[in-house]
């Protein structure tokens, strides 16, 4: 198999749809072997009706001990993409201690489970590249209704740094990503959920100066690149994919 990931084993968190998705197809098309994992076995049915190369398990990352499983069925990655992630609309006053809670159950402590996991294997590989899911709704820029969620994202950020510095002299690299609105099922979603589908669009569309949203397949290359060896001098950076929403 040729392509940019040839030889690469990759894990995948949340692939059954949107950024994860696109992200799983990238890798296969580069010539990686790849996981996916989801909590929704429809939706990784449908990938792998897609893809039949790309192998895929239900996995919800709540579950710690579904979690430390996943090495047993995936070995030794080259590749860790922790995409799992959720948004909370609202402000500090309108967040419960529930969401609070929530939100970094799913966005931060699953990406610290996956890497409890995975790294002592990647370690003993002698390397590999962790992608973790962030958002420029984070310490990269104060977005209004987004207060648990970039508080969670801004912990992936010192997350990522910190597991970057740990490992740099061990061939581990952990690169964050920021994108911004991406048109995604999770977004549609919402947009709907706001009770005026047409107006949610337009305002998230005004907030991007280029006009539009992203497509999932317009952030895969740059997890293609991070987890390839062509950013092998790349460590523990943000790397915003915005559409210029922060210049
Ligand atoms: P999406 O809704 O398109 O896909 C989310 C996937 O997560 C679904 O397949 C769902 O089944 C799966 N999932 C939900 N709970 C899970 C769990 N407990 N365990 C495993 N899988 C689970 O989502 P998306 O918009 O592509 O978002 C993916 C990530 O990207 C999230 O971390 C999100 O915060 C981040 N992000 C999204 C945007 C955006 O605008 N869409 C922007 C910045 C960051």
């Amino acid at each position: 198999m040729s392509g940019r990931l040839a030889g690469k084993t990759a894990f995948i968190t949340a692939a059954g749809h949107g950024i994860g998705r696109a992200a799983a197809s990238a890798m296969a098309r580069e010539g990686a072997r790849v996981f996916a994992t989801d909590i929704s076995s429809d939706a990784l049915a449908s990938l792998a009706a897609e893809h039949s190369e790309i192998e895929t398990f239900v996995l919800d990352v709540l579950k710690a001990e579904d979690v430390e499983q996943a090495p047993a069925r995936v070995g030794a990655p080259d590749i860790v993409f922790n995409c799992a992630g959720y948004v909370h609309n609202g402000t500090i006053l309108e967040t419960t201690e529930e969401r609070w809670d929530f939100s970094f159950d799913l966005n931060v402590k699953s990406q610290f489970r996956v890497l409890k996991a995975f790294l002592p294997l990647m370690l003993a590989k002698g390397g590999g590249s962790v992608i973790n899911m962030a958002s420029v709704a984070s310490s990269v820029k104060g977005v209004p209704n987004r207060a648990v969620y970039s508080a969670t994202k801004a912990a992936v950020i010192g997350l990522t740094k910190a597991v970057a510095a740990d490992y740099v002299a061990e061939g581990i690299r952990c690169n964050a990503i920021c994108p911004g609105t991406v048109d995604t099922p999770s977004l549609n979603e919402r947009m709907r959920a706001s009770g005026d589908y047409e107006a949610a669009r337009k305002a998230f569309i005004a907030r991007q100066p280029m006009g539009r949203l992203a497509t999932a397949d317009e952030i895969a290359p740059l997890i293609i690149y991070l987890a390839s060896d062509e950013s092998r001098f790349v460590t523990g950076q943000i790397h915003v994919i915005d559409g210029g929403w922060v210049m």
